[in-house]
């Protein structure tokens, strides 16, 4: 219900008007969004990257509408991929890409050449691309698109979320050696028609989507602040024969930080996904809505705003 409204708030002009001007509830944002431009983002990365974690990179954009918009937004990540290299740090990260700002709502061949010329891009300063996963509306599409793109760049990696009913049976289409998937829970309002509605059900699916990444080809990538799953995680890891370089962690900058330290001291792949961008708001308020405690810290800074 709180989460709803939350979500729902997203979309309050007078709410996003407080939030984007008051310097208090700056300070909480600053905690999950790393900063507006490429610079904001290099300056987090490069203190991420000193502590021994890998890099993604999330531009926080807006669903791409016609041709214009679809090229501005792979300039970019064309422009992020050139800061990256002069900076020593491409090799190895990661681009989050959405397929709705890739360009899908104008229509697939649009998102597909989009998303074809990043992961070109990507590919030349050593780096790759993964496709984030939105509604279950778009998986049909955006598993077709990554299919597409790893003729041509087979590290082109996935999200995949362990809340929707159908998951499991998609992992086996998505497992090719050296292929990147990403496992999240999942974090959309989905109808129970698709989806599991219960958190012990999203995990049990968890850990079976797991087990099939963990005993197939591909690389696989663990999304999840949740310290039981990571147990898990390295359990099954270790039961498949997987050394810790064989797969990954990836976690949220601002979330859960003190448990990506203690993975990365323990040998562990931690990647982190830096958020920026100055259409940050949405993305914000979803963190806000994945967890209680967060409410409380943003209410207290809205009022003192
Ligand atoms: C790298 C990465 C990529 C993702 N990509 C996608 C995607 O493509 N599509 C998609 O639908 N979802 C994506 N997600 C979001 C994901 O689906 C979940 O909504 C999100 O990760 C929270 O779930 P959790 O597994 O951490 O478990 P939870 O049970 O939600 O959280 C476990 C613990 O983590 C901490 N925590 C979690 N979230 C927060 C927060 N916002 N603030 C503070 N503490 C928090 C809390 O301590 C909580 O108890 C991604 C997540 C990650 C980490």
């Amino acid at each position: 219900m709180l989460r709803s409204m939350l979500l729902g708030a997203a979309g309050n002009d007078r709410l996003r008007h407080v939030v984007t001007r008051a310097p208090l509830s700056r300070e909480v944002v600053r905690r999950f969004v790393a900063g507006d431009t490429v610079s904001g983002a290099l300056t987090q990365a490069r203190k991420l990257h000193e502590a021994g974690h890998l890099l993604s990179f999330d531009y926080l954009g807006a669903p791409a509408v016609d041709r214009v918009s679809g090229a501005e937004e792979v300039q970019r990540l064309r422009d992020l991929l050139g800061a990256l290299a002069t900076e020593g740090l491409a090799e190895g990260s990661e681009i989050s890409l959405s397929v709705l700002e890739a360009g899908l709502l104008i229509d697939r061949a649009a998102a597909l050449e989009n998303a074809g010329e990043v992961c070109r891009a990507a590919a030349e300063v050593g780096a790759f691309v993964t496709l984030e996963m939105q509604t279950h509306q778009q998986v049909d599409r955006t598993l077709a698109i990554v299919r597409t793109l790893r003729e041509r760049f087979p590290q082109t990696g996935i999200a995949l979320q362990s809340y929707l009913h159908r998951t499991e049976g998609d992992i086996a289409g998505v497992l090719q050696p050296g292929s990147r998937v990403r496992l999240v829970k999942g974090t959309h309002e989905e109808p129970e028609s698709v989806a599991y509605e219960s958190r012990h059900e999203i995990d049990l699916s968890f850990v079976r989507c797991l087990n099939l990444l963990m005993s197939g080809d591909g690389l696989p990538v663990i999304g999840t602040h949740d310290p039981r799953l990571v147990a898990i995680a390295k359990e099954r890891a270790a039961w498949h024969g997987r050394s810790r370089s064989d797969f990954e962690f990836q976690m949220v900058y601002g979330v859960a930080p003190g448990l990506a330290r203690s993975l990365v001291e323990a040998g562990y792949q931690v990647r982190v996904r830096v958020p920026y961008g100055e259409q940050w708001y949405g993305y914000f308020m979803r963190r806000m809505a994945e967890r209680p405690a967060n409410l409380l810290t943003f209410a207290r800074a809205i009022a003192r705003a």
